[in-house]
């Protein structure tokens, strides 16, 4: 029998309910309540601002953002990205009717391992989607050089990037466009909620007019748009979030260090460490378990935990190119992917949350520290 409380992997950061009212009051007094109202104004520019950005348009989920900068650019033929990600990424390319071209991954990062994407370059290639996994950076840079080299557009999955920056810069501003989710599940939560950032005014009234069906003005459409808006209400729960996140990310680097703490010396199991220059923002707590030298495999583990009333996640397991749709492409052959296919063997997640208590991590590492 339990008699301990589960720990779940994760946990929302919410918004103080007696602050909110005052907000909800407004809004229905105004009955505003979406199509760029006054919350959605103030989200991005308080987003812009505190993610040192300059172009940022929000958006209902993380998914449709991804959707919309491939529209936008006018992506078409093959993107190479990443198998080891949330299932979002690559849908998004399928329902532009683009071909995904899997590319196998970094094992220090997690990754699109850049020495690899040359070699999937072919003449229907327009573009290279890669994910921060983790919130861990890409290596921006040889991937740009990539890109300029083949005349590629590159688009970042950032979902799990918010609040990330190198050498006080935002990750943000490497490559064309980059896409944040703002699920009940990441750093920094709308409920649900996303966001496309770009680079100029231009491109950011583009965007703002796909994500609105099309319209620019009552009467004229410029383009086969979505309806992708954010609405009033969680517009204000996102600014009222907003201002907890630094307190969020530095209450996840605490649990961070804790963790790594008592795991580092274990035998078989890998953390992963931060990287010199950059901010992360811990939105996830990753280990991967080597079975032959920790003597059990992460499957035994997960379940063994799961008895013990502790909740870890095997995130990203199975690799996106296992799945129905996408396991026949070339692309997708394990042989191919030998680092994810691994990786995702190897990966666990462990409870990582605001809240989370020295307690509740003490509880995690006797499932795992013998
Ligand atoms: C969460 C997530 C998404 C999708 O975001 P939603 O807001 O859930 O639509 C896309 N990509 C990655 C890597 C994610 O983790």
């Amino acid at each position: 029998m339990h008699t301990e409380k589960t720990i779940t992997v994760t946990e929302p950061l919410l918004p103080d309910l007696e602050e909110f009212i005052p907000y909800l009051k407004k809004i229905w007094e105004s009955k505003w309540i979406t199509n760029n109202g006054q919350f959605h104004r103030q989200l991005e520019d308080a987003l812009a601002e505190y993610l040192g950005i300059e172009y940022i348009s929000v958006f209902t989920n993380g998914t449709l953002p991804l959707i919309t900068a491939l529209q936008a650019l006018n992506i078409t033929g093959e993107v190479i990205t990443t198998p080891y990600s949330f299932v979002a990424t690559t849908h998004a390319l399928w329902w532009n009717g683009i071909k995904p071209v899997f590319v196998d991954i970094d094992p220090t990062t997690c990754n699109l391992d850049p020495d690899k994407i040359e070699a999937a370059i072919t003449e229907k290639t327009t573009a290279i989607m890669p994910v921060h996994c983790y919130g861990m950076p890409c290596d921006t840079e040889r991937i740009q050089a990539i890109a300029d080299k083949y005349g590629l557009k590159v688009i970042y999955d950032a979902a799990h990037t918010f609040g990330v920056r190198i050498n006080g810069e935002s990750i943000l501003k490497a490559g064309d466009m980059s896409t944040l989710s703002f699920h009940a599940t990441k750093v920094f939560n709308t409920v649900e909620g996303g966001a496309l950032v770009c680079h100029d005014a231009e491109t950011k009234k583009q965007i703002d007019f796909l994500k609105n069906f099309g319209f620019n003005g009552e009467t004229c459409v410029v383009a086969p748009g979505i309806n992708s808006k954010m609405d009033e209400i969680r517009a204000a729960y996102g600014l009222l979030n907003l201002k907890q996140v630094d307190k969020a990310i530095e209450a996840r680097h605490k649990a961070a260090d804790y963790y790594r703490a008592a795991l580092r010396g274990v035998n078989g199991v890998k953390v992963f460490e931060d990287v010199p220059g950059v901010r992360h923002n811990y939105s996830y707590f990753p280990i991967l378990i080597n079975a032959e030298e920790y003597g059990m495999t992460r499957d035994e583990l997960y379940f063994k935990m799961r008895d013990d009333n502790v909740l870890g996640r095997r995130y990203f397991y199975p690799l996106i190119s296992t799945f129905d749709t996408y396991k026949g492409l070339e692309s997708s052959n394990p042989a191919n992917l030998p680092v994810a296919t691994r990786i995702a063997d190897e990966v666990i997640c462990l409870p990582m949350y605001y809240g989370l208590t020295e307690g509740d991590m003490e509880r995690v590492l006797r499932c795992i520290v013998k």
